[in-house]
């Protein structure tokens, strides 16, 4: 009986390592750059200066105080 005991407590233990273990190696939760809840403003659409797309603030190219959708448009500067 003893030895049945004994081998429950090292299957126990065994299994309490591997527990704390997976908990201990996981990687932290990935979070988001620009949480919408904290910042609404950054999640408000914004015209493009060269094409007119509406994107999320938080994903423009700003230059020269301009807004652009992508380096491709910020390239081509604003539309006339
Ligand atoms: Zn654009």
């Amino acid at each position: 009986m003893g030895l049945i005991r004994l081998l429950l407590l090292i299957g126990l233990g065994w299994l309490l390592f591997k527990v704390v273990r997976f908990y201990l190696s996981r990687p932290p939760a990935a979070t988001t750059p620009v949480d919408p809840a904290a910042n609404p403003d950054a999640s408000r659409l914004v015209a493009c200066a060269h094409c007119g797309t509406r994107i999320p603030l938080n994903r423009a190219v700003l230059a020269d105080s301009r807004i652009y959708c992508g380096l491709e448009c910020r390239r081509l500067g604003p539309a006339d």
